[in-house]
């Protein structure tokens, strides 16, 4: 770097680490920053709503030039961190359409469903737990009348009118319920006030009552080749994981790989959520970042070592040991991805750690820990502070996974662990009972929760006891399953800022500024001439964007003031910008020739940088 000149000097204090946007999020108008935020977003080309021309699809987005790079940025940073930068994880991509039979093994085909209730009044659809909780005097009718049109109802409706509702309210909503069942005039029958308290019986838009809550199941159905029958039936998948599980086996054999180690996986998932909303945040076609890292059961574990270890207490356990236990890789894990968002310009403090509670656990899991980001539209706990929704769920999942792929496909998915047998014919006889006998009770307690018979499930549990000690066993899985789409949001929404910058002529002007990380900003870098009727500036900028463009993507802008320039760069969170004026022809001496302005898209500081250096340096800062 050589010389430094200040063009357009920072009027905020913004060079400390890439703050994030504390300020907004304190807000308590917070449905007006997603408001803006989402305007954002379509005007600058980060995501639509799918099918606009037709209306939309409720659910379903498109991501515009800048969200399709900011995506692409995400996975990458994942893919990287999960398998290209480590030993043990290897990749996988498989169809999204698989075998039915799957689901069944699964779960999904029976238990993949949330409660939903519908409005009797405008047949409006809620997940049942997601029903805002109301208080207020609930008004119940027995039935209605029409005397003239000689038509009755007996259908019983209820409608809850809040604080300061007039209680005709609650009349003309049932009156309109029996209208829809066929009657001009309804005359209300055996109303009755009850006063209530949190209840979640009624629709929050209009008083109306819901349905009871019934189960719905999330999986999108198709048909496989030209029969629509029950035979050709299947799903497009909810989640990427199932097809690492029935890969597992193939994966093993060719990547040389041994227990622990892990597949991961990014694709496209699909789930028909009652309520698609918040943004993107809930869709009904999004993307998953999975993987599935399979451990020692803690039985073989203690066999090979002599002791299992647990966590010490909180915090990232270090590098992986052979003697790690179940409770210390889950713990690996969930600070390893904690890693993952810092590095990519979520702070800490943006993030929540959420261990889910023992009524909260999927049957199978042992543990579950959800990585939450206060996003703007997150509820408040009772000090104002937002909670967090999530955007990843780390869970130890057991052996639950393959036992139930090995039981449905009639396939063995156990392992031989070398180290195992050899370790196993060293312990003395007590020991290898006690083992044994432990792994047996807890292979016995899977086989009679999945609905074994109790003969069957002690034949087959002892079978596997045995097994243990020959070196056999179906793999336990730590499992970091993330959104793509969840996180493109969060990172959006930690980049908006809104402040301060003097324009061409030194006034302060407001400006939007996205402060993406630069490892993930969509455009890592704008290349300005200038002025754009100077050929030799035109000549000289294109040729840097074309060093540039092999590294990094690069935005080649030559139209307006440079101050508008370098405004429309940040709105699109580019971090940094060239300028490339006369100097860098050598037109005022040699020791400029040559040489750019890099301006930094947060402090809006600008030093001159050799054309030389430039790919180093700023492959260094996006890296
Ligand atoms: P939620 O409770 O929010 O419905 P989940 O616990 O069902 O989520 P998982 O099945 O654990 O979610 O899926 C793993 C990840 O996939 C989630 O952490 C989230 O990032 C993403 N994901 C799940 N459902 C959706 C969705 N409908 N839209 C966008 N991303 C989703």
């Amino acid at each position: 770097m050589v010389g430094q000149k200040l063009m357009e000097p920072p009027l905020l204090d913004n060079s400390g680490p890439i703050p994030n946007n504390l300020r907004a999020m304190a807000e308590p108008k917070t449905g007006e920053l997603m408001e803006t935020i989402v305007s954002l977003c379509k005007r600058r080309g980060f995501i639509f709503q799918s099918s606009e021309v037709y209306g939309g699809l409720n659910g379903f987005w498109d991501y515009g030039p800048l969200g399709a790079e900011l995506k692409r940025n995400i996975k990458e940073s994942w893919w990287r961190t999960m398998t290209l930068m480590r030993e043990d994880v290897v990749g996988l991509e498989a169809s999204i359409i698989m075998h039915p039979r799957i689901w069944e093994a699964s779960g999904h085909t029976s238990t993949f469903s949330d409660l939903m209730v519908d409005c009797l009044l405008t047949k409006k659809r809620f997940r049942a737990d997601q029903v805002e909780l109301q208080s207020g005097d609930a008004y119940f009718y027995t039935g209605a009348t029409d005397a003239a049109a000689g038509k009755e109802s007996q259908e019983p409706f209820s409608v809850l009118v809040g604080a300061g509702k007039h209680p005709e309210y609650a009349r003309k909503v049932a009156r309109e319920f029996y209208q829809q069942r066929g009657m001009q005039n309804p005359a209300l029958q055996g109303e009755r006030t009850e006063p209530l308290v949190n209840s979640a019986r009624y629709n929050p838009e209009n008083g109306g009552l819901l349905t009871e809550p019934r189960p719905f199941n999330l999986m999108l159905k198709t048909y496989v080749g030209p029969v629509e029958s029950a035979d050709n039936l299947s799903y497009l998948r909810p989640e990427t994981a199932q097809a690492i599980f029935v890969q597992f086996r193939n994966v093993l054999e060719v990547s040389r790989q041994r227990v622990p180690f892990g597949i991961c996986q990014i694709g496209k998932a699909f789930r028909n959520e009652i309520n698609p909303r918040n943004f993107t945040f809930r869709s009904r076609e999004f993307e998953q970042m999975e993987l599935e890292f399979f451990i020692r059961p803690d039985q073989a574990v203690e066999a090979i070592c002599g002791t299992v270890a647990t966590p010490s207490g909180p915090g990232h356990p270090g590098e992986p040991q052979a003697n790690w236990g179940w409770q210390i890789w889950h713990q690996y894990w969930v600070e390893e991805r904690l890693r993952f968002y810092e590095s990519i310009g979520l702070p800490r403090q943006t993030l929540v750690e959420y261990w889910q509670k023992p009524d909260e656990l999927a049957h199978y899991a042992r543990a579950t820990v959800d990585v939450l980001y206060k996003f703007p539209f997150s509820k408040r706990d009772e000090k104002g502070e937002l909670m967090g929704e999530e955007l990843e769920g780390i869970a130890a999942r057991s052996d639950f996974d393959l036992s139930q792929h090995q039981r449905f496909a009639g396939k063995s998915l156990a392992v031989f662990d070398e180290e195992l047998k050899a370790a196993w014919a060293k312990l003395e006889a007590p020991k290898q009972a006690a083992l044994r006998e432990s792994y047996t009770q807890a292979r016995l307690k899977y086989l009679l929760k999945v609905g074994e018979t109790p003969e069957k499930a002690a034949q087959q549990a002892a079978a596997d006891g045995e097994a243990l000690g020959k070196g056999n066993y179906v793999p336990h899985v730590i499992e970091p399953s993330a959104g793509v789409d969840r996180l493109a949001l969060a990172l959006i929404c930690n980049a908006y800022c809104e402040d301060q910058a003097p324009d061409d002529k030194g006034k302060l002007e407001s400006r939007v500024v996205m402060r993406f990380h630069p490892r993930i900003a969509p455009i890592k870098v704008a290349v300005f001439p200038l002025l754009k009727n100077k050929p030799e500036l035109v000549r000289k900028a294109k040729e840097v964007r074309d060093l540039l463009r092999p590294y990094m993507s690069v935005f080649y802008d030559e139209a307006g003031a440079i101050g508008r320039r370098y405004r429309r760069q940040d709105e699109a969170g580019t971090p940094f910008g060239l300028t490339i004026d006369f100097d860098t022809l050598g037109e005022k001496g040699p020791e400029l020739k040559d040489t750019v302005t890099l301006r930094d898209r947060d402090t809006m500081k600008q030093e001159r940088v050799k054309l030389a250096d430039l790919v180093a340096l700023l492959t260094a800062k996006i890296r």
